[in-house]
């Protein structure tokens, strides 16, 4: 059930001007970063955010997304080995990555997704960006931008629409 509306387009849209306003500046520009999505709502979030970096520095910012469902600890095995691309892999040697969520809440998620990055290579550094952080860490994780602390009880669940995805951008706080 709908409790809230925390977040309409345009304060998304805000989120990510400022996200990616820190993520240039933190980086002193974006000639070595790599924005990297997680699978499924970090992909349209990642798009956005790469291509206002791109946007600010006048340039072309690298990003692709990653699929972690094999690397989740609470996942088993049968049910990995029908929904894993083996051949997908990313050039992340020396890069800083910055992997792109909708939500943080755990952290296993991060977790995974940070072990299939060293998988594939050794960046130079990972860094996180998500746009809602709904707090009950499980793992010593934080993201270094984040669009919207949202405190949340475990009994709700935070709804992030994507235009491309859902055709509005929006954050909704649900009784599950
Ligand atoms: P974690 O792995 O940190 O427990 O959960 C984060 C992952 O699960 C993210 O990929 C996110 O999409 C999803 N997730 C966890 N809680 C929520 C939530 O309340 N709302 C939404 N939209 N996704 C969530
Ligand atoms: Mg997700």
């Amino acid at each position: 059930m709908e409790k809230a509306r925390i977040m309409d387009s345009k304060a998304v849209m805000r989120a990510v001007t400022r996200i990616s306003h820190e993520i240039v500046e933190k980086n002193k520009g974006i000639e070595n970063i790599f924005i990297v999505g997680i699978k499924t709502k970090g992909i349209p979030l990642a798009k956005m955010i790469a291509k206002k970096v791109s946007e600010i520095e006048g340039g072309n910012v690298i990003s692709d997304f990653i699929d972690i469902t094999r690397y989740r600890d609470d996942i088993t095995h049968d049910k990995i080995r029908d929904t894993v691309d083996e051949s997908f892999s990313l050039d992340v040697e020396g890069k800083t990555v910055i992997l792109v969520d909708d939500v943080l809440f755990t952290g296993r998620t991060i977790r995974a997704a940070m072990d299939y990055i060293i998988d594939n290579g050794r960046p130079s550094m990972i860094q996180l960006a998500v746009l809602i952080d709904r707090g009950h860490r499980e793992l010593p994780i934080r993201a270094d931008y984040v669009g919207k602390n949202v405190p949340t009880s475990r009994t709700e669940s935070v709804q992030v629409k994507f235009e491309e995805l859902d055709g509005e951008d929006a954050v909704i706080i649900c009784d599950k």
